[in-house]
This record gives C-alpha cells, structure tokens and sequence, in this order.
C-alpha cells in the first residue's frame, strides 16, 4: 500500500474552517487506500504569538522554556485536525515529537533531527489509522522538548517521510509551486513541474523562501520525492489531478527535460551587504583572520574576493546578509583592522544577488556571458560576480535587482 506524507502549513491550518478543509483532503487520500501520516505546522501567527509571549516576560527568553512554550502551537494543531478527522469518521490518532520520538541534538530553538523511530506511526498506519505528527518538535536526549528552529515543519515532515520511506512527502502550501523567479516581480514566471534537488537547493538558499533549505537538504541525502503543492485548491478535487500538482522536486537521472531547458530560475536575495578591507598585507593566515572574526560573531559570509596584491597589499571584498552589516563593520573596525594591518574597511548595505540557476549548465556554454550581455544591455553594472557548477550569482545596485531579474528571465527563455 502506497504512503504518503502531507504536511500542512501555518497559513493551510489557519482556521477551524480550514483545518476541516485539511481533513476532508486527508480523508480523501485514504479513502483512495493510500496510508496517510500528517505533519502540520501550528496555526498561522501562532508560533509568532507565542514567542512574543515569551519576550513579554524575558526579554531574552531561557532557551529550554522558549522550546517549551513555541512547540505548543503544534500540539493545538494536531489535536485539532485528529478531531475533524474524527468528524469525518475516520480513525486518526495524533503524536507530539516526544511520543513518536523524533529525537533531536541538544540545541534548543535550532536543534537538528538525529533520528526517529518509525514503531508507534507504523502500528497505528497498519492499524488503519491516519497518524498526525506535531512538525517542528523533538526531544533530546535528556527528555527535553526541543524545536527545530523557524520554518521546521517542512523538516520534520521530510525526515518522517525518509524514516517511513514514503513513497511521496507533499508539502501542502499557500503557493502552488516553484516558480522560475517571484511572479510578483516578474508576472510571466512559470510553475515548474518538475526541478531538481541541486537546482531546489540553490532557490531556497538564495531567497525562494518556499520550504526550508534544510528540509530541500534532507530530500536530497535521503532521496525522498517531494512535492510542492497548493492547499487552496477544492479539497474534494480529483485526487488523480492533485497528485500531479505543483512542482516536483526530483533527482537528476530522473530530470527528463534536462537538455531542453539550461536554466531554470532566476532567484534573488534582496538584503544583501557588501564589505571591502583595504590594503591588506597579503600574507598567509590573512583571510581567516577577517573571515574568521565574522564567523565567530554568527555572521555567514557569501562570496568572496580578493584582489590581485600590488606591492605586498591586497583588497578583500565579501558578502554578508544586510541584517548582519553593521555588526560586521563593527568588529571589522574595532577589532580586526588594527590586528591585521588594514588601511580601510569600506562598505555598501544597499546591494543585491541575482542568480541564475540550472544543472543544465553543466552542459551548456556561453550562459555566464549570456547573463553579463543582458545586464550591460540594461546598463547594470556588475559589482561582484560568482560561480559554481549550476549557479552564475551577481551582486548588484539594490536599485536595479528588479529589473535584473526580469531582464534575465526573459533572456533565458524563462516565460514560455
Ligand atoms: N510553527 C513553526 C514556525 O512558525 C514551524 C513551521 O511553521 O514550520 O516557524
Ligand atoms: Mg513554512
């Protein structure tokens, strides 16, 4: 018998109305024989609600009693939908993590999954039963509740749809897909039927927040087929039709348009800042010096540059996320631009990554001077540019992102 896993978003849950429509769609899928487990996410603004709660008492919030408060959005959630399931007459039964257990690391509001036991969900699956797990939620190994950081849900449904080995994980949201860029900047982008872990991989890192990149992660090293699917559509629609719906995130052997289409997306990350050290001593150690001291501070560091050095001096150019800027200038001029010897640290908060992205390149050529015609047809200066095996990213003027992307989607051939 086929299973699946369904997770439903925070928006897909967002009322006791919808809840009931989530039900009537589960319902479907196992009255059409398949076994069903359910991951939900707590109700829309929830999560939200709760930890301003906790602020309102600690500003800082205890890490363990943040846990403890956050992951209660989820058990609302799953008793919920088990009882509107019950409505409908089937036999659900919903888990906290702790129950199932999804055991997780030690590292309260960020923890990681480290296994999870597949016993209690099989004996109810077998039993008849439709089984609800609470996502974004596990236990440590001291029987603490932990929660998996923001976004988790998708997480933990991937990862329970790996343990189950599931022949499919759907992940119910509020878009009906991946597209090839956002349609709200460019209103020609297209659903992608199908895209590839690699290419998935790359949207959600670079700021197609549709799911959680670590879940995207977990997909591809546990090769679980995921779908991305609308949870606003009929629930009583024709179950043949939705389980061809969305965009399927696939596996390269299986990616039978390979060769037809070289690029897939154009995605972009607004809020991007960039740093420049200057007149630096080129000498060994010099880098992890500067990158060093950011990483230390939390900070993740995207591309990086270094100048060709004339006379033993050097320019040291990177990305770090404009949230992070200031702190990252900071340690920069009190701490490590004495240290090392540099003349100047110079920055721009106002700058953006467009990317695009497609394994195709690995076959193609001319796509890197294909996307640097368009943009100089534009007039858009380049101000940093980057390279991996299925990915060209530029940073530029935060003015002109929009207009990158467009220009570059309609390049590629993206629209039809
Ligand atoms: N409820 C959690 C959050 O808001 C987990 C999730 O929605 O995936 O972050
Ligand atoms: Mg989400």
């Amino acid at each position: 018998m086929a299973l699946v896993v369904h997770k439903y978003g925070g928006t897909s849950m967002g009322s006791v109305d919808r809840i009931k429509n989530v039900a009537r769609r589960v319902a479907k899928w196992h009255d059409a024989g398949y076994q069903v487990v359910v991951v939900p996410s707590a109700m829309a603004g929830e999560t939200n609600r709760l930890i301003g709660l906790a602020r309102e008492i600690m500003p800082e919030p205890d890490q363990r009693e943040l846990d403890m408060i956050a992951s209660t959005g989820e058990q609302v959630s799953i008793g919920l939908l088990s009882m509107a399931l019950k409505q409908l007459g089937k036999d659900a039964v919903s888990f906290t993590g702790w129950q199932v257990p999804v055991v997780t690391d030690t590292a309260h509001t960020k923890a990681r999954i480290q296994s999870i036991d597949d016993r209690k969900i099989r004996e109810n699956l077998d039993k008849g039963s439709i089984v609800i797990v609470a996502g974004f939620q596990g236990v440590n190994e001291f029987n603490e509740i932990t929660t998996l950081g923001r976004g988790g849900s998708d997480t933990s449904a991937v990862a329970i749809a790996a343990a189950l080995k599931a022949d499919e994980c759907l992940i119910y949201t509020d878009v009906d897909g991946v597209y090839t860029t956002d349609p709200r900047v460019v209103s020609e982008a297209r659903r992608l039927k199908k895209i590839t872990f690699e290419e998935m991989l790359e949207m959600a890192s670079l700021g197609s927040k549709v799911l959680q990149t670590r879940s995207v992660e977990l997909a591809g090293s546990y090769h679980v087929p995921t779908r991305v699917l609308s949870s606003l559509t009929d629930p009583e629609m024709p179950l043949e039709e939705e389980a061809k719906s969305g965009t399927l995130i696939t596996f390269e052997e299986e990616h039978t348009d390979m060769e037809s289409t070289v690029i897939s997306g154009i995605a972009f990350s607004r809020d991007e800042a960039k740093i420049t050290v200057l007149g630096v001593p080129d000498r060994p150690g010099i880098a992890s010096q500067i990158l060093g001291a950011i990483a230390n501070a939390n900070i993740e560091v995207d591309m990086i540059i270094q100048n060709q050095s004339v006379g033993g001096k050097t320019d040291f150019t990177f990305t770090v996320p404009r949230p992070d800027y200031n702190r990252a200038m900071d340690i920069l001029n009190n701490q490590v631009k004495a240290e090392i010897g540099a003349s100047d640290i110079i920055g721009d908060a106002k700058v953006s990554k467009v990317s695009a992205i497609g394994i195709g390149m690995r076959s193609h050529v001319g796509v890197a001077s294909k996307m640097f015609s368009t943009l100089f047809s534009e007039g858009i200066n380049i101000l940093m540019i980057s390279t991996s095996e299925i990915k060209i990213s530029v940073i530029i003027d935060e003015k002109y992102m929009e207009l990158a992307v467009r220009a570059l989607h309609k390049a590629f051939g993206l629209e039809q």
